[in-house]
């Protein structure tokens, strides 16, 4: 009889991700290095493998490495030096990917996530810098493979984390709190989708309690933060149903198949590669100055944890509204931009927590492509402030604003939206509406005072809607109390 239960065990997750640098040439040639261009017109000589040419660093890659590091509490090497990785394939003409290998730049971090009702300390093993290779393409011609090469030589960097998640939704927070840094840093754009942000994800199973890690699987081609969390709670199950029925777990590649939900092999140990790694002979050391830390040091932007905190003492955020506020680094920005423009700072997190976050969703857009700029929003919050329009008629003016070009006052004047606030016509208006309703002035005297609200209603009704209510509200206080 199986006497071990699904709870005795313990799972053990090491992510490895590659995120792809925003420099604007390529990682060791002088050559753009641009998403989505025509196959094969981001080549040079080098890309290509000619022989004869040498490779040179681009000093961005250095320098966003270091970013990279120190937002993440690595120590930077002083010297470290780059190494050949040799693997025979059709989108690598070099033969070998420019890596490093035993003296990576970062070394011994840590970050902290947040899962649902707790947070964690989760160590960076080592980050290093290597460049991409190019792409096949087995889909467009019936007979042949096709090879772009623009990829090839564009820098990324690994990210390699300690053994120390556990629950697949760690490795999301994990995951999240990656592309987090990195758009801050602005080293990378984080789009997973697109290829610029990759991960592989290492599993193991363990019964709780064991100090000793159980043999580990490696998963790929999870193209989004749900798959990875998918993929790996997946593995897990499967791993601990494999031992329990007697099995063991084989140490192997294994791939996620989106379509069937489902793991399966790509390569055993057996056929791992042997990459024979040796020192880069055409490329000097790194060496990394104080005085050049210290200068990137200087540019780090303000991280989202300081920013969120911030938020908080500034501008009197509830932690929920700091978290989502500062959860992207624009989305913060435009906050930020429309504070300072409106002068409104509750009104701003209103509208940007409530309208602008249910556009980006309904358009499915990022907020630099956000259609309305901060300086017409701000102009909308002021004709709010100003009590020239009502809370309802902001709302429409803001989505008529999405429809045409019009400012917000423009649209408030067509659209008959301005409220009337002129003080002879709201006092006539309002003397109109006591006579008209004798009794109910006598009950409102005699004490009735929740009658305020039908008098408004009356004042809002005879003007149309168009009547400021708040100044009505106070001159019927003027001639009843
Ligand atoms: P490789 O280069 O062969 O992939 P590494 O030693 O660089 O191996 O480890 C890669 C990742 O695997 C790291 O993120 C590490 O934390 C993780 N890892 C190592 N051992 C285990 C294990 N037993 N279970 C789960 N993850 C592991
Ligand atoms: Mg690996």
């Amino acid at each position: 009889m199986n006497t071990i239960d699904h709870e005795d065990f313990e799972a053990v997750i090491g992510l490895e991700v590659h995120a792809q640098l925003l420099t604007q040439s390529k990682a060791f040639a002088p050559v753009a290095a641009q998403y989505g261009q025509a196959p094969n017109t981001q080549i040079s000589p080098l890309c290509l493998g000619y022989p004869g040419t040498l490779p040179l660093v681009n000093e961005n890659l250095i320098r966003y490495i270091i970013k990279m590091g120190l937002a993440t509490n690595c120590s930077i090497a002083p010297k470290s030096i780059f190494a050949r990785k040799n693997y025979f394939y059709p989108d690598l003409p070099k033969g070998y990917q420019i890596s490093q290998f035993e003296t990576p730049i970062c070394e011994g971090g840590h970050i902290d996530i947040e899962v649902e009702g707790y947070s964690k300390c989760i160590g960076i093993t080592r980050i290093h810098m290597e460049e991409d290779a190019g792409k096949s393409i087995h889909d467009q011609d019936p007979y042949n493979t096709l090879v772009d090469l623009n990829r090839a030589g564009t820098p990324l960097i690994e990210i390699v984390s300690e053994p120390d998640l556990r629950t697949p939704q760690e490795a999301y927070a994990y995951l999240s709190k990656i592309k987090q840094i990195v758009q801050y840093l602005e080293v990378c754009d984080g789009n997973m989708e697109e290829g610029s942000l990759r991960c592989d994800a290492n599993v193991s199973v363990r019964l709780r309690g064991s100090e000793k890690f159980g043999t580990r699987t490696e998963l790929k081609n999870m193209n989004s933060f749900r798959n990875v969390e998918k993929a790996i709670d997946f593995e897990i199950y499967r791993q601990i149903e494999l031992i329990e029925a007697g099995g063991e777990v084989v140490q192997q590649t294994r791939l996620w198949d989106t379509s069937k939900m489902e793991t399966r092999i790509m390569r055993s140990k057996e056929e791992a590669h042997d990459y024979r790694y040796f020192p880069e002979p055409d490329l000097p050391p790194i060496i990394v100055t104080n005085d050049l830390l210290d200068e990137i040091k200087e540019e780090l932007p303000e991280l989202a944890h300081i920013r969120q905190q911030r938020f908080i003492e500034q501008y009197q955020l509830s932690l929920v509204d700091a978290i989502t506020l500062t959860e992207n680094r624009y989305l913060a920005d435009f906050f930020e931009e429309l504070v300072l423009k409106s002068d409104q700072v509750k009104a701003s997190v209103n509208l940007v927590l409530s309208d602008v976050l249910r556009v980006l969703n309904e358009q499915s857009i990022a907020i630099h492509n956000f259609p309305l700029s901060v300086t017409r929003l701000a102009e909308l919050l002021n004709l709010r402030a100003s009590d020239k329009v009502s809370s309802t008629a902001q709302q429409t003016i803001f989505n008529a604003m999405l429809e045409q070009d019009s400012s917000a006052q423009e649209l408030a004047e067509t659209l008959n939206l301005l409220q009337v606030s002129d003080s002879n016509y709201m006092d006539g208006l309002v003397k109109q509406v006591i006579d008209a309703n004798p009794d109910e002035a006598a009950r409102y005297k005699e004490g009735k005072k929740q009658l305020m609200g039908f008098f408004v209603g009356q004042v809002m009704k005879a003007s149309k809607g168009k009547a400021n209510p708040k100044m009505a509200n106070e001159l019927v206080r003027k001639y009843l109390d």
